[in-house]
């Protein structure tokens, strides 16, 4: 019923268009927010480090500010973009409806990473949206992000910093090694905390349905809100980017092992076939980059090992899957699309 509200947006700028521009790295001080929050008022895109991966962020209420974050990422418009917010008081800007399970999520885990999915209100420009009647929101646990948002006086539209389906960013010289010469300005505000994505939960049916894993897990929701669907419901929101495929991906391929067992088998037939293979795990006693045997730390080090591992020295990166357990459904969930082959633009 959602997807035939949905129709095709056009992104203004092709990616051959996008004029070079000289990227600045700028520590985090009064000075380069004030610069930062301009930049965003006048139209600007600004990279920013939040509690989960660093944002390209835009204007939310500013059409042409928004597709430009599109043109730099070459992020496909049917892709809608979270819209983030310095205080829960400043919903009411970009959302038609508040409900009560949203009030209630937010009262609990904002400021945080969690996003809340809600009927979208006009000012709301179709291209923040993917054409969709519904918008993505979160207010973001970092200070920079808070800073910067409330500083600029507008929401601020942003995805991750990142060219679309390449790894996200955990930090400033991640963004720059993706978007350098394509964005003028990344506040530098140290690594993130949380490393992966937020959790994206629809409060529009009467059942909340988790549409991406992230650090706040059905069990944390459920307590709070009752029972939750996961999954994406067969409609419009199943277009939404973090349903696609391939997301986060290094360029070296990534394939993936069930067990430790299963991980040295592959290992050994890529080194009989020539190629440099490096095996990841957490688990004690298996694999060459070792990365904590604990969700939360896992994910704060996954898109900075895959970075450093993505340098050209490996020719396949085997990953041993974490167990399939709920409490590692978030890292599970980016590590089946860091190895996803299909492309999706
Ligand atoms: P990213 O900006 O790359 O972190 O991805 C944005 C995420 O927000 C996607 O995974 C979508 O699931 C979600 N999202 C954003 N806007 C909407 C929306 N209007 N409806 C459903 N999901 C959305
Ligand atoms: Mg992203």
């Amino acid at each position: 019923m959602l997807a035939a509200a949905y129709h095709s947006v056009v992104v203004p700028q092709k990616l051959e268009e996008i004029r070079a521009v000289e990227t600045v790295i700028a520590p985090v001080d009064d000075d380069s927010l004030h610069r930062a929050a301009e930049v965003l008022r006048a139209g600007g895109l600004v990279a920013f480090p939040t509690e989960t991966v660093y944002g390209l962020g835009a204007n939310a209420l500013d059409a042409a500010a928004v597709s430009r974050i599109f043109a730099a990422k070459g992020r496909p418009a049917t892709n809608p973009v979270i819209v983030h917010v310095a205080d829960s008081s400043d919903v009411a800007l970009v959302a038609a409806a508040w409900p009560d399970t949203a009030a209630q999520l937010a009262q609990r885990f904002w400021p945080g990473p969690l996003t809340l999915v809600v009927p979208k209100s006009a000012s709301v420009p179709d291209i923040v949206t993917a054409g969709g009647p519904t918008v993505a929101i979160r207010c973001p646990d970092h200070p920079v992000a808070r800073a910067l948002i409330r500083t600029a006086g507008v929401p601020v539209a942003a995805p991750s910093a990142n060219r679309s389906t390449e790894l996200s960013p955990t930090r400033a010289e991640h963004v720059l090694k993706s978007l350098k010469g394509r964005i003028p300005l990344i506040l530098d505000g140290g690594p993130c905390p949380g490393g992966i994505e937020s959790t994206v939960v629809d409060v529009t049916a009467a059942r909340p349905r988790i549409l991406r894993p992230g650090l706040i897990t059905a069990a944390m929701l459920e307590a709070v809100c009752g029972p939750v669907d996961v999954g994406a419901a067969l409609s419009g929101v199943a277009r939404s980017p973090g349903l696609m495929a391939k997301h986060y991906s290094p360029r070296t391929p990534v394939v993936l092992a069930s067990t430790a067992a299963e991980a040295e088998q592959l290992c050994r037939q890529c080194q009989q076939a020539g190629l440099r293979p490096i095996v990841v795990s957490c688990e004690a006693g298996s694999g060459q980059c070792r990365l904590p045997n604990d969700p939360a730390r896992y994910a704060r080090e996954l898109y900075a090992t895959l970075h450093e591992l993505d340098d050209g020295r490996f020719d396949r990166l085997i990953v041993q899957l974490p167990p399939d357990r709920p409490e590692w459904a978030a890292v599970r969930d980016r590590l089946l699309r860091a190895a996803a082959k299909n492309e999706n633009g």
